[in-house]
């Protein structure tokens, strides 16, 4: 049953009207960080670079400026990086024989390994937010979205359902994973697998039993397990400023999403690669729609507008009598699939820490590599990028204050109760990290720039009740903000 007119208007507005108190709220609050210390300014920069859809914020220089800027523009950026004629889909390749199976039979986990015990314990916990998938990859020869993939589709029966032969299913789950770059500390194929089985245990949540047919759930879990294919371990404003072919390729909108979509399907063209060769021409086309839906919404830029949405649904959710969430149309079901991605994609900081500080480990070592290249070719170095000044502990608690949290609470509120332990390792994590940062001593000894002051105290969380008020009759002065707008930034008082 589809919406009634009135209603989808009413949904748009608020969707609408959310969207811009977001991210009004946001700015307002990340302005004040900014303005606290030098730290706190890398990460409000971190933050609004990152999670803000800058797209519509581009002012048009005066003319006078703009022969400014030309002229002082180093020379670098003038060229195109790795100068070649645009290739069809860059970054495939063909493969040495070592990802197909050369007719041996298919091993209990897809993969070869000599620690097959080791490995079976350790997937015993795939239906599991505790899973540990660093052990799956030193188990499994570094073959951890491989063998996850498979176990996840044994454990579903999607082999069968979909009639996926096991040896091109293992052929094409080999292919995909070496397509992700081994040298490239955070986007390579662990992360891949770290969201496919999020993906795959958020897909089991009580509140959305029954919720989503087979060819859905085999959507989700493949777009997870293609969703930064052949990332080169540098971002899309990273590709952009440097005018890669990849930016070129996809005028500078969405870069790597797109291109991680194009590399995950024509992978499926390969040798013996093609999995979904038994699906109808209806199942596939449906299928790739919403793969390519929920990719696209992997975009950073993109997430304030994905939890605007996600706000209005929780407000206007309905439930069956057993307590499921009623989703009746296709807007709602793809919404609640891409918003689950996402939260697979922000959900470091829920695992337990031991986990989530390998994450960071290993995204502060990306983001610091960037920021040697950004160095060398004398460009500015993206914020948190600089390894000589970025602040590990501050970040991650602006990151969960700012974005992971408010993501993890509104799905938390959509399948109440079935993610409050979730909340509650994210709010224990986040407190973890807070009392980590390093405190300076306090004035009148110090003589600095309020480094160790206590902006990271407060933490502001954003909420957003029932009755807002519209959006631009709210005429609520700077420092009134909260209650009054329908946000209240409630100070927890820290740790
Ligand atoms: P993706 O690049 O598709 O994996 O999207 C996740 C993005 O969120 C990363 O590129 C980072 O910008 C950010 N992110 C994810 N996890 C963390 C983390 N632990 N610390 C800081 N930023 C993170
Ligand atoms: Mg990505
Ligand atoms: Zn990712």
């Amino acid at each position: 049953m589809g919406l009634c007119c009135s209603e989808t208007k009413e949904k748009s507005f608020g969707m609408l009207t959310h969207w811009k108190q977001f991210k009004r709220m946001l700015n307002r609050e990340l302005t004040q960080l900014s303005e606290m210390s030098r730290s706190g300014n890398q990460v409000s920069e971190f933050i609004s670079n990152t999670f803000l859809d800058k797209q519509n914020e581009l002012e048009l220089p005066c003319p006078m400026a703009k022969t400014r800027e030309w002229k002082k523009r180093p020379h670098h950026q003038t060229q195109l990086e790795g100068q070649g004629t645009l290739t069809q889909i860059s970054g495939v390749r063909k493969l040495s024989h070592s990802t197909g199976l050369q007719g041996s039979s298919i091993s209990r986990f897809g993969v070869k390994t000599d620690q097959e015990d080791l490995l079976s314990k350790d997937l015993e916990n795939i239906n599991k937010w505790g899973l540990n998938i660093f052990r799956v990859a030193e188990h499994s020869h570094n073959r951890p979205l491989t063998c996850t993939m498979y176990t996840i589709f044994q454990e579903r029966d999607l082999m069968n359902t979909f009639k996926i032969p096991a040896d091109t299913f293992v052929t094409f789950m080999m292919t995909l994973e070496a397509h992700y770059h081994s040298d490239v500390e955070y986007h390579n194929s662990l992360h891949a697998a770290d969201v496919a089985q999020s993906t795959h245990i958020l897909l089991s949540t009580p509140a959305l039993d029954a919720v989503f047919t087979d060819l859905e759930i085999l959507a989700a879990v493949f777009a997870a397990a293609i969703h930064d294919v052949d990332h080169p371990g540098v971002s899309n404003q990273f590709l952009i400023n440097t005018n890669s072919e990849l930016a070129l390729m996809y005028n500078d909108e969405s870069v790597l999403e797109n291109h991680h979509l194009a590399v995950g399907f024509k992978l499926l063209q390969e040798d013996n690669c093609d999995i979904f060769q038994n699906l109808t021409k209806k199942e596939r086309q449906s299928l790739r729609r919403m793969v390519i839906d929920m990719v696209l919404a992997t975009d950073m830029s993109k997430h304030m507008s994905l939890l605007a949405d996600l706000k209005t649904m929780v407000e206007t959710k309905k439930v069956t009598s057993s307590g499921v969430l009623l989703l009746d149309n296709y807007t709602d079901k793809i919404q609640v699939m891409r918003n689950m991605v996402h939260c697979a994609d922000l959900s470091n900081p829920t695992k337990s820490l031991d986990l989530y500080r390998q994450w960071t480990d290993r995204i502060m070592n990306e983001f610091s590599h960037q920021g040697d290249r950004e160095r060398e070719k004398g460009m500015e170095i993206s914020p948190m990028c600089d390894k000589h000044t970025a602040s590990v502990e501050k970040s991650q608690v602006g990151f969960i204050d700012y974005i992971v949290h408010p993501l993890w609470e509104t799905w938390a509120d959509l399948v109440h109760p079935d993610a409050q332990d979730i909340l509650d390792t994210l709010e224990d994590n986040r407190n973890w990290y807070q009392s980590m940062i390093p405190q300076r001593p306090s004035p009148p000894f110090c003589t600095g720039d309020g480094e160790g002051d206590r902006e990271g105290g407060h933490r502001f969380q954003f909420e957003l009740t029932l009755d807002d008020e519209q959006d631009g009759e709210m005429g609520v002065e700077e420092g009134e903000r909260g209650t009054e707008e329908g946000w209240s930034p409630v100070d927890q008082g820290g740790v």
